[in-house]
């Protein structure tokens, strides 16, 4: 017997009880990791073939010698394709977070720096769309964690504060020590949230407008997935937004130890 409670050892029907709600827990155990492991499976057996079809697909599009209707087809499929790639990643993302994988590697960094550098690749991608993007980070903030996973973190968060915020609009990133934590702040001028889709926004392919998320290349996933490295590292997200006005979203870690007393030593002297 797997023992997830403790089981009574009074020779009685509470003693039949707990060992038939030990069973139960196991089963549903085995359950999930059987439904984790079938995600897993099937986003990574997925992805290989959708690498070859986007790459042959590229390669037919850029060399454009085939007669035009075919070509604006095969350019409507590529962008098709690009999608379910986003898709079979944001899974395939997922079910490693699912597994406790969200901290393979820990070290100890600077959210500051990794939040300015990320921001400063996206740029373009912003200056395509007529979009500033402004970083606010002048000090160092120490945290511990996973430095890709935490990076997925911003550019997740920029790539929605981007796709979100019509052309003219302001992106600011910002990165803080505030009360023993670190605070990483992304503020847009942009479309915003309804408050009635405030509790469903963090769900795995929630959209709150399906058809423009989708045509802004969205799955739905990335939320769901800054949510669950911000909980793995002991931290978490929320947002405040106005609808028409913009939203700013605030993710909160636990300071590195070392910087917690230097922020103390600091403070002593
Ligand atoms: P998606 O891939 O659709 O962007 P996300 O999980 O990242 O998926 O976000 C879920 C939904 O939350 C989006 O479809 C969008 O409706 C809304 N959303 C997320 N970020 C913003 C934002 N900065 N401004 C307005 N709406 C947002």
């Amino acid at each position: 017997l797997r023992e997830r409670l403790p089981v009574a050892k009074t020779g009685d029907e509470l003693e039949r009880l707990s060992i038939s709600l030990n069973n139960m827990i196991v089963r549903l155990e085995d359950a999930f990791q059987q439904n984790r492991r079938f995600i897993a499976d099937a986003s990574h057996e997925l992805r290989t073939p959708l690498t070859i079809m986007r790459g042959e697909l590229e390669a037919i599009v850029i060399q454009n010698q085939i007669a035009p209707e075919v070509q604006t087809k095969a350019v409507s499929i590529l962008e098709e394709v690009e999608r379910l790639t986003r898709i079979v990643e944001g899974l395939f993302a997922i079910s490693r977070l699912d597994a406790g994988e969200a901290q393979k590697e820990m070290v100890r960094f600077d959210l500051a720096k990794l939040a300015t550098n990320t921001a400063e690749q996206m740029c373009l991608l912003a200056e395509d769309k007529g979009i500033v993007v402004r970083c606010d980070n002048a000090q160092e903030v120490m945290v511990e964690g996973d430095r890709a996973r935490m990076k997925q973190v911003v550019v997740n968060l920029l790539d929605n504060a981007i796709k979100y915020t019509p052309s003219g609009g302001k992106v600011t990133l910002s990165v803080s020590a505030q009360s023993g934590r670190a605070s990483l702040e992304v503020e847009d001028t942009g479309i915003g949230i309804p408050a009635e889709a405030k509790p469903r926004i963090f769900e795995r392919f929630f959209r709150v407008d399906k058809a423009r998320s989708r045509d802004l290349g969205g799955a739905g996933l990335g939320l769901s997935i800054v949510k669950s490295i911000c909980a793995a590292h002991g931290g978490k997200v929320d947002f405040y937004s106005t609808e028409g006005k913009g939203s700013r979203f605030v993710v909160e870690l636990p300071l590195s130890r070392s910087n917690n007393e230097m922020g103390e030593k600091t403070n002593g002297l």
